[in-house]
């Protein structure tokens, strides 16, 4: 019988009942929670999940991502003899094609990483691929890889299995009931409007697919994605094609394959991909899809006849046009919300949810029972995001390449080229002059190198030697033996102030941070696993003012580790001021002569020593100084601060 009441309270509300937020219910019971209520606006799968292709492919690029489908495999195994619910899983393998020389050392080098995290891998050749997949023709490849371990499944089943054991350790999974809005009070999730009543809840989980955006919004927190349309065919059946093919990847090409009733479901990541959900996604949008967009699919399918050339005779036999929402960074967006205590978010699966979502549910759910994530999710957190990636017209722009990056070469140091430039310093420009070729990190433009010219200020990816590897040495010479200026404007600031400033500080921080004003402290901030958290310098500026230089990646993670392990009832004001102030940093052992140049200030040993700052007149620039280095040299940091007042209070 389906659960139809609905609860005044429940601790746990998890939104949204696609296979993540099944997958969340599921382990939060395993873990002992019998509290657990589930929300889905129409039925379990009845959104993204139902028209899934339904890969389980191990290889990602962070290892974490890995071990978690590594995870989902094991569970997937598993379910149905636990639940009595058929997944559809088969172990059927895959194999991934190599059409180039530099694709088949990314193959190796994953394959390399992958078995040293316990993922099975064989690196095979071009006629022994074929032997596993005899459907395609192979005179174009280099090589492949074989991955015992991968699979494919079905996702509504994959869905209905876990939210059956849910079920039978207590856990309600209500349908038909619309989350309208999220409670909050002083500043921690407090429960959930729908249309039929409101529940007060302990804990919030945001699993709502591509509604996820929205919900977020309505308790102001960020869960930056967009939707892009995501294509694949189903063929007539097919001369070859049977029920234990494995899985076969093409990147080259950007396609995929699998078998499915005797046919071949061909679909793929095209380089661009065409965003959809402008004006919001449709509250009902309930197992439906999207017009055939043939146009969309030719890349794909040009690619698919050279893999298969006997698809041409093939007849289609469905067209799936599905929607799928994609995040800045092709990683998924997992934990607790920065900005809003207890609200916790799982969504944003980039077209990886079924592989993922065994995994990410699972620490979704560690995650809320113990108070932190349990392994290193850095590269999925939430907090990994500002407030600034969840602009819409950025979204739009940046998903249109995020999609492709599944099968694009995963390039050392390759940076994302979409929705740039983005955060600029005040210097961008007069870099850009200096033919500065620019990464980008929390959205800041950071000049990665200087080409001697203007033909030269390019990136050249590849696995050899860089082009920019003479550019480079030539900065770290000078840095070595003269002097360099950096733009440091992108480190995350940090100002902390108030009464009890300095004791939460001092407690949160590894090092003694109780100093005299004027003195800075490099210290770490460490979890009670022993485990760092963010290493960062602490400038005192006063008796109850100071301020924190972090990685320009961590300005939100660390704020949120240092608000929320703020004692209660605490005087401190932690204030983001990354932005407004912007950071030279003058190194190597030339800087003191090139800063006597330029100020009246002793730069001396004994009147300006390591670990100290104070404020300067350079030129006619008057800037606060730190005595600090980040490169084995001599080095000031120049910070062009406004003065806050009685920062000079010693
Ligand atoms: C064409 C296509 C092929 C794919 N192929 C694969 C594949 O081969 N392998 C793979 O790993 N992944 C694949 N994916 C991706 C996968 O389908 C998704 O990542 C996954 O289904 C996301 O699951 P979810 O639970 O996050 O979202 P959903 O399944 O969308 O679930 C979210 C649920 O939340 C509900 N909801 C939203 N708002 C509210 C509200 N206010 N109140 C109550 N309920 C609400 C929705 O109705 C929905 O059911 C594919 C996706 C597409 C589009």
């Amino acid at each position: 019988m389906p659960d139809k009441r609905l609860p005044d309270a429940a601790q746990h509300v998890i939104i949204g009942g696609g296979i993540v937020g099944c997958s969340v219910a599921y382990h939060l019971t395993r873990m002992g929670c019998r509290d657990v209520v589930l929300l889905e606006q129409g039925q379990l799968s009845c959104g993204t999940t139902w028209h899934a292709a339904g890969l389980v492919g191990q290889l990602r690029s962070h290892p974490a991502m890995t071990d978690l489908i590594r995870y989902s495999t094991e569970l997937y195994a598993g379910l149905e003899a636990e639940t009595g619910l058929g997944t559809g899983w088969k172990r059927c393998g895959s194999v991934t094609v190599a059409r180039s020389e530099d694709r088949m050392t990314m193959l190796k080098r994953t394959a390399a990483s992958a078995r040293a995290q316990g993922v099975e891998v064989e690196v095979i050749s071009p006629a022994e691929a074929q032997e596993k997949w005899p459907v395609m023709q192979v005179g174009d490849l280099r090589g492949a890889i074989w991955m015992p371990g991968d699979g494919k499944a079905n996702p509504t089943d994959l869905t209905q299995s876990p939210a059956s054991g849910a079920r039978s350790r207590g856990a309600r999974i209500i349908e038909g009931v619309q989350v309208t809005d999220i409670l909050t009070d002083n500043g921690a999730v407090s429960g959930v409007v729908t249309d039929r009543g409101t529940i007060r809840a302990e804990v919030v989980v945001n699993c709502a697919g591509q509604w996820a955006r929205k919900l977020g919004l309505m308790c102001g927190v960020d869960v930056p994605m967009h939707s892009a349309e995501h294509l694949y065919i189903v063929t007539e059946k097919m001369e070859g094609v049977h029920p234990d093919l494995p899985v076969m990847r093409d990147p080259d090409g950007y396609i995929y394959f699998k078998e499915e009733t005797g046919g071949l479901v061909m679909g793929g990541f095209e380089p661009e991909a065409k965003p959809w959900g402008m004006d919001g996604i449709p509250d009902r949008f309930f197992f439906q899809l999207l017009p055939d967009n043939w146009d969309q699919f030719e890349i794909l399918m040009d690619n698919a006849l050279v893999r298969v050339p006997q698809l041409a005779e093939a007849g289609v036999r469905q067209f799936y046009n599905g929607p799928e929402s994609f995040t800045p960074d092709n990683n998924y967006i997992l934990g607790e919300a920065p900005n809003l205590r207890n609200f916790f978010v799982g969504a944003g699966f980039n077209s990886m949810g079924i592989a993922s979502a065994g995994g990410a549910g699972r620490a979704l759910a560690e995650w809320i029972v113990e108070g932190a994530p349990t392994s290193d999710l850095f590269a999925v957190d939430i907090r990994r995001f500002a407030g600034f990636n969840n602009n819409p017209a950025w979204l739009h722009d940046r998903v249109k390449e995020t999609l492709g990056l599944h099968y694009a070469m995963p390039w050392p140091n390759r940076e994302l080229e979409t929705a740039r430039p983005f955060r600029r310093s005040p210097l961008y420009d007069r870099l850009a002059a200096k033919h500065a070729v620019f990464g980008s990190k929390m959205g800041w433009e950071r000049a990665n190198f200087f080409a001697s010219d203007a033909a030269g200020a390019r990136i050249d990816y590849g696995f050899g030697r860089q082009n920019w590897h003479d550019a480079v040495g030539a900065e770290h010479r000078a840095v070595r033996e003269g002097v360099a200026l950096f733009d440091q404007t992108s480190f995350a600031k940090l100002l902390v102030q108030g009464r009890d400033a300095c004791a939460q500080l001092n407690r949160i921080c590894a090092a003694d941070i109780d100093v005299a004003p004027g003195r800075t402290v490099y210290t770490g901030l460490l979890n009670p696993r022993g485990g760092y958290e963010s290493d960062l310098t602490v400038l005192r500026l006063g008796r109850d003012r100071f301020m924190l230089i972090t990685g320009s990646a961590q300005a939100v993670h660390d704020s949120d580790w240092i608000t929320r392990n703020l004692d209660e009832g605490m005087h401190v004001v932690l204030t983001d001021v990354t932005s407004a102030w912007s950071v030279l940093a003058l190194m190597g052992p030339k800087s003191r002569d090139v800063l006597e140049s330029l100020s009246k200030t002793d730069f001396g040993n004994a009147a300006f020593p390591f670990g100290t700052h104070r404020e300067i007149g350079v030129g006619y620039a008057t800037v606060l100084a730190n005595r600090m280095t980040y490169v084995g040299e001599l080095g000031w940091e120049l910070i062009s601060a406004q003065r806050i007042h009685g920062w000079r209070l010693r």
